[in-house]
Formats: structure tokens, sequence, C-alpha cells
């Protein structure tokens, strides 16, 4: 019953299919549609006047750019937070996304940072791209991390 009277309470609003100037379909509320007084321009189209728009220009817009950034944040969080208590005496030595892209490069498919030194500081030279495998073999046994005291 609750469920019914919820539902009902939902408002329902009609989408009008509308045509760019460039062809390209897509369905807008119909008060959306209203409001622009019948016009509408899809969203390519919207942008692809601006010439000053930021789109293309940050980190984000860039493909390489962006893969090696999400490592570098995951990196500097896993030490943060001391993942798996394995990070108690290693020290994240990069001071910016710019350094750590210097450093390493974009990142290639599958690949994730790897430390060269394991017992070493996520720091310029000791730091590369590594398969999953590479990194296992790499790895110290288990259990001989050492912990802060
Ligand atoms: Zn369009």
């Amino acid at each position: 019953m609750r469920q019914a009277s919820r539902r009902a309470m939902k408002p329902v609003w009609t989408y009008v299919m509308v045509e760019c100037a460039c062809g390209k379909q897509s369905s807008i509320r119909i008060d959306q549609y209203n409001r622009r007084n019948q016009t509408w321009a899809c969203r390519s189209c919207a942008f692809a006047g601006r010439t000053n728009h930021r789109k293309g220009t940050g980190v984000k817009n860039d493909p390489d750019k962006l893969a090696c950034r999400n490592s570098y944040y995951k990196a500097k969080q896993r030490v943060k937070i001391n993942h798996k208590n394995a990070y108690g005496s290693v020290e994240f030595r990069f001071e910016s996304f710019e350094q750590w892209f210097a450093e390493l490069g974009p990142r290639p498919e599958g690949m994730t940072v790897d430390r060269i030194d394991p017992m070493g500081h996520y720091e310029p030279g000791n730091v590369r791209w590594a398969t999953a495998q590479e990194q296992a073999r790499n790895r110290n046994p288990k259990y001989t991390w050492t912990t802060k005291p």
C-alpha cells in the first residue's frame, strides 16, 4: 500500500524528442524545452561555438594522464591510510602529480604502480609501471612488513 501511494506522488513529466540542427535527436523534458523558446541544441552543438571553454585542456580530458592520475591518488591514499598495515614505514614523497607523471609517464594498459625497492618509499627513482605478476615476484615474503611503533 505504501509503495503504491509513493509511486502516485512521483511527478510525471512529458518528454519530447527534439532534433538539433546537426541531426542528433535527444529526448528532453517538455518544461525545459518550453523554457528555451522551443529551440534546442544538443550538448555537442551547444559547446561547439565556444573556443575558450576548458574542455580538453585539463588532466581529466587527457586519457593518458587520467589513468596515471588515478594511480597517483590511489598510491597516495594507500600510504595515508596505511592500507593492510603495509605502509607504516613508507612515505609518499612526490610533491605533485606533475612530478609523478614526469617520473612514470602514461600508464600502460593493465599495469599498476610498483616500487622498485619494496621497502623503499614512493619517491622519484623508486617507482615504475608493473604488471600484477611482476609485483608479486618483487614483493617481500609475507608478513615481513614493519609497522610504525
Ligand atoms: Zn547538435
